[in-house]
């Protein structure tokens, strides 16, 4: 889990994703829906708007994952279990191999 300053501190080398300007300027919150509210930034010098949260909450979702897998694994849950497992709580990307590669890496 990542603490308030490592968050700031990945907003604070925000470029901007058109032509990595580093002029760039904070543009309000965006609300999504489940996920609470995003920092939307303008990039000065090409007047670019983009958000940067998506792959954050996508990597923390990974990572949350991991640990949950490398948990059962360590309780000695079979690799069949925890695929079931995963493919309850989520159902579009849980796939053996994929699971197999997190524990042994
Ligand atoms: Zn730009």
């Amino acid at each position: 889990m990542k603490s308030k300053e490592q968050i700031e501190k990945t907003y604070k080398k925000v470029s901007c994703p058109k032509r990595n300007c580093k002029n760039i300027k904070k543009d309000g919150l965006r609300k999504i829906e489940h996920r609470g509210k995003i920092q939307r930034y303008r990039c000065r010098e090409c007047n670019l708007r983009f958000v940067l949260d998506e792959g954050f909450y996508r990597t923390r979702n990974h990572e949350k994952k991991i640990t949950l897998c490398m948990d059962l694994y360590y309780k000695r849950v079979s690799f069949r279990k925890l695929q079931e497992h995963l493919q309850a709580f989520y159902p579009k990307n849980a796939h053996y191999s994929t699971i197999y590669r997190w524990i042994i890496r």
